[in-house]
């Protein structure tokens, strides 16, 4: 179809070696720069999926690749046996942004909430208490303690039995968080501030301060998967400040490093002191390359007035989403900062995407009731209008043809 460009090579080297875990969309992308990338074809896509929330600051931001570029020739590896200035400086950085805390750095958002779900098994341990309760429909990662988190069973049944420490409760259900919590066996609360992989489901303030005092009266860790709504997606440094929370534990992944893998979970209040010598570790978690280019993104993020653009960027885009509503094509619009979803009424949201693709935008879909956007935080307003726009041509006029 219009929009398909992957050369007969490459898929023939993929199907045949890749094992095939991934629904590849047909578009072979072999550059990319600031809100686009460039397929094999030579055109360029307007990317309103960026990685899944890992390029923000835009595909290989002159700083971050400046950053990589000069400490590439300089470390690239020498082992966690050493202290490098790099991944101290980022720790700092880190830690003044939660307001306070140490950091554990491995290399993607499942090894940070592991290393997440080892602090809380640790802290909890002397007092009996080993679970672990996240929602229903959240997604902590893809490893066997992090998809036991993930409340997500169609994703277990091949792997079953899941980790047995895990307990998950419905978002905004207060009884069921209660009684979770009723054995006095809970090590940790975790969550997400809004749920992403599940299509940005929004999660009630009353209910993360609800259970974050469940955790304060019953001595478990308060912890905030932000390894999705994190670093600025949210119009905040992290999404639990809009709510004013105050986690023990925060882990954040994708974007810091502007691109290179990279995890890293931050241990605030009694959850600092849990980890010790050789509790846990990493070869590559924190490494010079990926700390430089997590340096460099941060100073992005403290950039002055970022939150408010952000904020003002994903109004915009949400009023493009409730435009659909308004036609009738779609029925709820999600958002926090510039990170939105809308439930579609009649398209199917694959189908959408393909006709998205074949406009020359990248967009996502998490289910084929639902499209999720996560733009770059440096998209601008004609950006998000064209893909308003599209929205608009395809969703609601294509529909009334029909
Ligand atoms: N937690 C959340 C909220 C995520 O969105 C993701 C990935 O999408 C993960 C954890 C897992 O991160 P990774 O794929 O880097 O292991």
């Amino acid at each position: 179809m219009v929009g398909d460009s992957v050369s007969a090579y490459v898929k023939e080297l993929d199907d045949r070696y890749v094992l095939p875990t991934y629904r590849r969309q047909p578009l072979e992308i072999v550059g990319a720069e600031g809100t686009e990338v460039v397929g094999s074809d030579g055109r360029r896509y307007l990317d309103f999926v960026n990685g899944l929330s890992v390029s923000n600051f835009g595909h290989c931001h002159p700083a971050v690749v400046e950053a990589v570029r000069e400490q590439v020739g300089r470390l690239i590896h020498c082992s966690n046996l050493y202290y490098t200035a790099p991944q101290a400086e980022v720790a700092r950085r880190l830690s003044q942004m939660a307001g306070g805390g140490r950091v554990f750095f491995g290399n993607s958002g499942a090894e940070a909430n592991e290393a997440a779900i080892k602090i809380a098994r640790k802290h909890g341990r002397d007092k009996g208490k080993m679970v672990v309760v996240t929602l229903e429909g959240s997604f902590h990662g893809r490893t066997m303690a992090t998809l036991s988190a993930t409340g997500q069973p169609d994703k277990m049944i091949d792997f079953a039995p899941a980790l047995q420490t895990f307990r998950h409760v419905a978002i905004d259900d207060e009884a069921a968080l209660t009684d979770a919590f009723r054995k006095g066996d809970v090590a940790a609360l975790l969550l997400e501030p809004v749920a992403g992989e599940s299509g940005v489901q929004l999660i009630s303030e009353s209910f993360l301060r609800f259970g974050q005092s469940l955790c304060r009266d019953t001595g478990a860790l308060f912890m905030v998967d932000e390894v999705q709504t994190g670093l600025g997606r949210c119009g905040a440094a992290f999404a639990y400040q809009r709510f004013g929370l105050e986690p023990d534990v925060i882990t954040v992944a994708k974007s810091l490093a502007g691109g290179l893998p990279i995890g890293a979970v931050i241990a605030r209040n009694e959850a600092e002191g849990v980890l010790g010598l050789g509790d846990h570790g990493s070869t590559f978690g924190g490494g010079p390359v990926v700390a430089a280019a997590a340096l460099a993104v941060l100073n992005l993020i403290a950039a002055d007035g970022l939150f408010e653009t952000v904020e003002t960027l994903g109004a915009r885009l949400e009023s493009w989403l409730h435009e659909l509503t308004l036609a009738g094509a779609a029925g709820d619009v999600r958002r926090l900062g510039l990170m939105a979803a809308v439930d579609l009424n009649s398209k199917d949201a694959h189908a959408v995407v393909d006709a998205a693709r074949a406009e020359g935008i990248l967009l996502n879909a998490t289910s084929s009731d639902t499209l999720r956007m996560l733009p770059a935080l440096i998209v601008s307003e004609e950006e998000i209008d064209r893909v308003g726009r599209f929205l608009i041509r395809y969703v609601v006029e294509e529909s009334e043809k029909s």
